[in-house]
Protein backbone atom coordinates (compact mmCIF):
# COMPACT_ATOMS: atom_id res chain seq x y z
CA UNK A 1 0.00 0.00 0.00
CA UNK A 2 1.72 3.37 -0.47
CA UNK A 3 2.36 5.91 1.80
CA UNK A 4 -0.72 8.80 2.27
CA UNK A 5 0.83 12.03 2.96
CA UNK A 6 -2.14 14.63 4.81
CA UNK A 7 0.43 15.98 7.84
CA UNK A 8 3.62 17.10 6.96
CA UNK A 9 6.32 18.25 9.84
CA UNK A 10 8.80 20.53 9.60
CA UNK A 11 12.13 20.73 11.64
CA UNK A 12 13.74 23.92 11.50
CA UNK A 13 12.18 27.80 10.92
CA UNK A 14 14.78 29.35 9.18
CA UNK A 15 15.36 30.12 4.94
CA UNK A 16 14.40 26.67 4.22
CA UNK A 17 12.08 25.41 6.76
CA UNK A 18 9.76 28.66 6.83
CA UNK A 19 10.16 27.60 2.50
CA UNK A 20 9.04 24.21 2.80
CA UNK A 21 6.20 25.19 4.82
CA UNK A 22 5.44 27.48 2.56
CA UNK A 23 4.73 25.34 -0.33
CA UNK A 24 3.24 22.10 1.56
CA UNK A 25 0.53 24.50 3.03
CA UNK A 26 -0.06 25.90 -0.55
CA UNK A 27 -0.81 22.45 -2.13
CA UNK A 28 -3.24 21.72 0.78
CA UNK A 29 -0.79 20.21 3.30
CA UNK A 30 -0.96 20.64 7.06
CA UNK A 31 1.97 21.73 8.01
CA UNK A 32 3.58 21.56 11.80
CA UNK A 33 6.51 23.95 12.04
CA UNK A 34 9.14 22.99 14.98
CA UNK A 35 11.97 25.34 16.26
CA UNK A 36 13.86 25.78 19.06
CA UNK A 37 13.73 29.20 18.62
CA UNK A 38 10.57 31.18 19.59
CA UNK A 39 11.89 34.08 17.41
CA UNK A 40 12.90 31.69 14.29
CA UNK A 41 8.93 30.01 14.48
CA UNK A 42 7.95 34.32 14.73
CA UNK A 43 10.32 35.39 11.87
CA UNK A 44 9.10 32.09 9.93
CA UNK A 45 5.35 33.41 9.83
CA UNK A 46 5.96 36.11 8.69
CA UNK A 47 8.36 35.40 6.41
CA UNK A 48 5.30 33.21 4.61
CA UNK A 49 2.50 35.83 5.20
CA UNK A 50 4.52 38.54 3.26
CA UNK A 51 5.37 36.02 0.29
CA UNK A 52 1.95 34.67 0.15
CA UNK A 53 0.80 38.33 -0.01
CA UNK A 54 3.61 38.92 -3.38
CA UNK A 55 2.00 36.07 -4.84
CA UNK A 56 -1.28 38.08 -4.71
CA UNK A 57 -0.33 40.86 -5.74
CA UNK A 58 1.21 39.11 -8.47
CA UNK A 59 -1.82 37.23 -9.23
CA UNK A 60 -0.46 34.03 -8.77
CA UNK A 61 -3.02 33.08 -5.91
CA UNK A 62 -6.09 34.83 -4.48
CA UNK A 63 -6.26 35.86 -1.51
CA UNK A 64 -8.29 33.41 -0.61
CA UNK A 65 -5.57 30.69 -1.14
CA UNK A 66 -3.50 32.91 0.96
CA UNK A 67 -5.56 32.86 4.21
CA UNK A 68 -6.18 29.50 4.21
CA UNK A 69 -2.50 28.32 3.61
CA UNK A 70 -1.69 30.61 6.25
CA UNK A 71 -4.33 28.80 8.52
CA UNK A 72 -2.89 25.09 7.22
CA UNK A 73 0.47 26.24 9.04
CA UNK A 74 1.21 25.73 12.86
CA UNK A 75 4.21 26.82 14.79
CA UNK A 76 4.81 24.34 17.53
CA UNK A 77 7.61 24.87 20.40
CA UNK A 78 7.05 21.21 21.67
CA UNK A 79 8.45 17.70 19.27
CA UNK A 80 5.65 15.77 20.59
CA UNK A 81 3.20 17.97 18.65
CA UNK A 82 4.99 16.08 15.42
CA UNK A 83 3.59 12.81 16.73
CA UNK A 84 0.75 13.29 14.05
CA UNK A 85 3.18 13.56 11.05
CA UNK A 86 2.75 11.52 8.44
CA UNK A 87 6.41 13.05 7.03
CA UNK A 88 8.99 14.89 8.72
CA UNK A 89 11.22 17.07 7.11
CA UNK A 90 14.29 18.05 9.25
CA UNK A 91 15.78 21.29 8.03
CA UNK A 92 17.75 22.48 11.01
CA UNK A 93 21.15 23.88 11.26
CA UNK A 94 23.66 22.07 8.83
CA UNK A 95 25.84 20.38 11.18
CA UNK A 96 25.52 16.45 11.57
CA UNK A 97 25.23 16.72 15.85
CA UNK A 98 22.36 19.48 15.83
CA UNK A 99 20.78 16.91 13.11
CA UNK A 100 21.86 13.49 15.12
CA UNK A 101 20.09 15.12 18.15
CA UNK A 102 16.91 16.33 16.52
CA UNK A 103 16.37 12.29 15.09
CA UNK A 104 17.12 11.05 18.74
CA UNK A 105 14.41 12.50 20.52
CA UNK A 106 11.68 12.49 17.45
CA UNK A 107 11.55 9.01 16.23
CA UNK A 108 10.59 7.70 19.25
CA UNK A 109 7.53 9.72 18.97
CA UNK A 110 6.55 9.57 15.63
CA UNK A 111 4.23 6.92 14.32
CA UNK A 112 6.46 4.30 13.34
CA UNK A 113 4.82 3.82 9.28
CA UNK A 114 6.09 7.57 9.34
CA UNK A 115 8.25 9.20 6.96
CA UNK A 116 11.58 11.00 7.59
CA UNK A 117 13.41 13.01 5.06
CA UNK A 118 16.37 15.56 5.55
CA UNK A 119 16.85 18.92 3.45
CA UNK A 120 20.85 18.51 4.12
CA UNK A 121 23.02 20.08 1.67
CA UNK A 122 25.52 18.05 2.01
CA UNK A 123 25.34 15.37 4.75
CA UNK A 124 25.57 11.64 4.42
CA UNK A 125 21.78 10.15 4.18
CA UNK A 126 23.01 7.15 5.06
CA UNK A 127 24.87 7.80 7.73
CA UNK A 128 21.85 10.37 8.94
CA UNK A 129 19.60 7.42 8.71
CA UNK A 130 22.05 5.25 10.48
CA UNK A 131 20.84 7.11 13.48
CA UNK A 132 17.64 6.40 13.47
CA UNK A 133 14.95 3.84 14.15
CA UNK A 134 14.08 3.74 10.65
CA UNK A 135 16.61 3.39 7.97
CA UNK A 136 14.12 2.35 5.37
CA UNK A 137 11.94 4.86 5.50
CA UNK A 138 14.63 7.67 5.61
CA UNK A 139 15.87 10.03 2.79
CA UNK A 140 17.06 12.99 1.04
CA UNK A 141 14.70 15.53 -0.04
CA UNK A 142 16.50 18.75 -1.01
CA UNK A 143 15.06 21.81 -1.54
CA UNK A 144 16.92 24.85 -2.98
CA UNK A 145 16.80 28.38 -2.23
CA UNK A 146 13.87 30.32 -1.61
CA UNK A 147 11.96 27.18 -1.78
CA UNK A 148 8.73 29.28 -3.47
CA UNK A 149 10.38 30.22 -6.38
CA UNK A 150 12.71 27.39 -7.11
CA UNK A 151 11.58 24.56 -9.21
CA UNK A 152 14.04 21.89 -8.47
CA UNK A 153 13.96 19.50 -5.08
CA UNK A 154 16.99 16.66 -5.40
CA UNK A 155 15.80 13.59 -4.17
CA UNK A 156 18.37 11.23 -2.15
CA UNK A 157 18.41 7.67 -0.82
CA UNK A 158 20.47 6.32 1.39
CA UNK A 159 21.42 2.74 1.33
CA UNK A 160 18.38 1.20 2.66
CA UNK A 161 15.45 3.65 1.36
CA UNK A 162 12.96 1.21 0.72
CA UNK A 163 11.03 2.06 -2.89
CA UNK A 164 7.42 3.07 -0.86
CA UNK A 165 9.32 5.58 0.90
CA UNK A 166 11.27 6.67 -2.63
CA UNK A 167 7.54 6.76 -4.21
CA UNK A 168 6.04 8.71 -1.40
CA UNK A 169 8.59 11.95 -1.94
CA UNK A 170 8.20 11.38 -5.47
CA UNK A 171 4.13 12.04 -5.21
CA UNK A 172 4.49 14.45 -2.27
CA UNK A 173 6.88 16.80 -4.83
CA UNK A 174 4.55 16.79 -7.58
CA UNK A 175 2.20 17.56 -5.49
CA UNK A 176 4.18 20.94 -4.87
CA UNK A 177 4.68 21.68 -8.55
CA UNK A 178 8.50 20.89 -8.62
CA UNK A 179 10.78 18.84 -10.90
CA UNK A 180 12.46 16.08 -9.12
CA UNK A 181 16.31 15.53 -9.88
CA UNK A 182 17.75 12.39 -8.22
CA UNK A 183 21.18 12.39 -7.13
CA UNK A 184 23.22 9.39 -5.56
CA UNK A 185 24.05 9.39 -2.07
CA UNK A 186 27.68 11.02 -2.48
CA UNK A 187 28.82 14.60 -0.28
CA UNK A 188 26.46 17.38 -1.42
CA UNK A 189 24.80 15.34 -4.00
CA UNK A 190 24.70 16.98 -7.40
CA UNK A 191 23.37 21.03 -7.31
CA UNK A 192 26.23 21.54 -4.02
CA UNK A 193 29.32 19.19 -5.52
CA UNK A 194 29.18 21.75 -8.28
CA UNK A 195 28.21 24.58 -6.64
CA UNK A 196 29.87 25.17 -3.95
CA UNK A 197 33.38 24.82 -5.24
CA UNK A 198 32.94 27.46 -7.27
CA UNK A 199 31.71 29.59 -4.71
CA UNK A 200 35.03 28.68 -2.41
CA UNK A 201 36.78 29.38 -5.92
CA UNK A 202 35.38 32.79 -5.78
CA UNK A 203 36.34 33.47 -2.16
CA UNK A 204 40.13 32.68 -2.95
CA UNK A 205 39.86 34.80 -5.92
CA UNK A 206 39.43 37.50 -3.29
CA UNK A 207 41.57 36.12 -0.62
CA UNK A 208 44.25 36.40 -2.95
CA UNK A 209 43.16 39.42 -4.29
CA UNK A 210 42.65 38.96 -7.73
CA UNK A 211 39.10 41.38 -7.46
CA UNK A 212 37.31 42.95 -5.13
CA UNK A 213 33.70 41.47 -4.08
CA UNK A 214 32.30 43.86 -6.63
CA UNK A 215 34.61 43.11 -9.47
CA UNK A 216 33.77 39.20 -9.16
CA UNK A 217 30.05 39.56 -8.86
CA UNK A 218 30.37 41.56 -12.05
CA UNK A 219 32.61 39.28 -13.78
CA UNK A 220 30.39 36.11 -13.30
CA UNK A 221 27.05 38.24 -14.07
CA UNK A 222 27.97 39.42 -17.01
CA UNK A 223 30.97 37.65 -17.87
CA UNK A 224 29.61 33.94 -17.17
CA UNK A 225 25.38 35.16 -17.13
CA UNK A 226 24.94 34.58 -13.69
CA UNK A 227 21.83 35.75 -12.41
CA UNK A 228 24.06 36.73 -9.12
CA UNK A 229 27.68 36.84 -8.37
CA UNK A 230 28.93 33.92 -6.22
CA UNK A 231 29.48 36.31 -3.51
CA UNK A 232 26.38 37.81 -3.58
CA UNK A 233 24.76 33.88 -4.01
CA UNK A 234 27.01 32.75 -0.96
CA UNK A 235 25.49 35.44 1.36
CA UNK A 236 22.14 34.20 0.33
CA UNK A 237 22.90 30.86 1.05
CA UNK A 238 24.61 31.78 4.61
CA UNK A 239 28.15 31.41 5.26
CA UNK A 240 27.85 28.96 7.67
CA UNK A 241 26.21 26.85 5.28
CA UNK A 242 28.46 27.25 2.70
CA UNK A 243 31.19 26.29 4.93
CA UNK A 244 29.71 23.16 6.09
CA UNK A 245 28.88 22.15 2.56
CA UNK A 246 32.83 22.79 1.80
CA UNK A 247 34.06 20.97 4.91
CA UNK A 248 31.43 17.81 3.84
CA UNK A 249 33.27 17.74 0.47
CA UNK A 250 36.93 17.89 1.47
CA UNK A 251 36.30 15.26 4.69
CA UNK A 252 34.55 13.33 2.53
CA UNK A 253 35.78 13.20 -0.50
CA UNK A 254 39.74 13.48 0.83
CA UNK A 255 40.64 16.02 -2.11
CA UNK A 256 42.22 18.97 -1.09
CA UNK A 257 40.52 20.92 -4.03
CA UNK A 258 37.70 21.16 -1.32
CA UNK A 259 39.80 22.94 1.05
CA UNK A 260 37.56 25.85 2.19
CA UNK A 261 38.89 28.78 1.71
CA UNK A 262 40.84 30.51 5.37
CA UNK A 263 38.58 33.81 4.55
CA UNK A 264 35.37 31.85 4.34
CA UNK A 265 36.20 30.71 7.86
CA UNK A 266 37.14 34.08 9.29
CA UNK A 267 34.19 35.13 8.24
CA UNK A 268 32.29 33.01 9.97
CA UNK A 269 34.47 33.44 12.89
CA UNK A 270 33.24 36.79 13.16
CA UNK A 271 29.41 35.92 12.92
CA UNK A 272 29.13 37.63 9.30
CA UNK A 273 26.60 34.62 7.90
CA UNK A 274 25.44 36.92 5.24
CA UNK A 275 21.74 38.04 4.50
CA UNK A 276 20.64 36.69 7.80
CA UNK A 277 22.85 38.06 10.09
CA UNK A 278 22.50 41.54 8.21
CA UNK A 279 26.13 41.28 6.80
CA UNK A 280 28.38 38.85 4.92
CA UNK A 281 30.35 39.64 1.34
CA UNK A 282 28.08 42.65 1.66
CA UNK A 283 26.48 44.82 4.49
CA UNK A 284 23.07 44.53 4.30
CA UNK A 285 22.19 47.21 7.46
CA UNK A 286 21.59 50.16 4.81
CA UNK A 287 19.31 50.82 2.18
CA UNK A 288 21.58 49.11 -0.58
CA UNK A 289 24.07 46.12 0.23
CA UNK A 290 27.80 47.38 0.37
CA UNK A 291 30.45 45.36 -0.44
CA UNK A 292 32.48 44.90 3.02
CA UNK A 293 35.84 44.50 1.03
P1 LIG B 1 18.94 28.74 8.99
O1 LIG B 1 20.15 29.09 9.80
O2 LIG B 1 18.20 29.82 8.27
O3 LIG B 1 17.86 28.00 9.92
C1 LIG B 1 18.16 26.94 10.77
C2 LIG B 1 17.04 26.87 11.83
O4 LIG B 1 17.22 25.65 12.58
C3 LIG B 1 17.06 28.02 12.84
O5 LIG B 1 15.77 28.63 12.89
C4 LIG B 1 17.40 27.33 14.16
O6 LIG B 1 16.76 27.94 15.28
C5 LIG B 1 16.85 25.94 13.92
N1 LIG B 1 17.43 24.92 14.79
C6 LIG B 1 18.72 24.74 15.15
N2 LIG B 1 18.81 23.68 16.00
C7 LIG B 1 17.56 23.21 16.15
C8 LIG B 1 17.01 22.13 16.91
N3 LIG B 1 17.78 21.34 17.66
N4 LIG B 1 15.67 21.92 16.85
C9 LIG B 1 14.89 22.71 16.08
N5 LIG B 1 15.35 23.75 15.35
C10 LIG B 1 16.67 23.98 15.39
O7 LIG B 1 19.43 27.60 7.99
P2 LIG B 1 18.79 27.21 6.56
O8 LIG B 1 19.50 27.98 5.50
O9 LIG B 1 17.31 27.23 6.64
O10 LIG B 1 19.30 25.70 6.42
C11 LIG B 1 18.61 24.62 7.04
C12 LIG B 1 18.98 23.32 6.38
O11 LIG B 1 18.64 23.39 4.99
C13 LIG B 1 20.46 22.95 6.44
O12 LIG B 1 20.59 21.55 6.54
C14 LIG B 1 20.97 23.45 5.10
O13 LIG B 1 22.13 22.77 4.67
C15 LIG B 1 19.80 23.12 4.21
N6 LIG B 1 19.73 23.89 2.96
C16 LIG B 1 20.07 25.22 2.94
C17 LIG B 1 20.00 25.93 1.74
C18 LIG B 1 20.37 27.39 1.69
O14 LIG B 1 20.56 27.92 0.58
N7 LIG B 1 20.48 28.08 2.81
C19 LIG B 1 19.57 25.30 0.57
C20 LIG B 1 19.18 23.96 0.63
C21 LIG B 1 19.27 23.26 1.83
Amino acid sequence: MSVKIQTVGVIGAGQMGSGIAHVSAAAGFDVLLYDLSQESLENALATVSGNLARQVNSGKITETDRTEALARIKPVKQMDALASCDLVIEAATEEEAVKRKIFQALCPLLNPEALLATNTSSISITRLAAQTDRPERFMGIHFMNPVPKMNLVELVRGIATDDKTFDAAKVYVAALGKTVTVAEDFPAFIVNRILLPMINEAIYTLYEGVGTVDSIDTAMRLGANHPMGPLQLADFIGLDTCLSIMQVLHDGLSDSKYRPCPLLVKYVEAGWLGRKAGRGFYDYRGETPVPTR
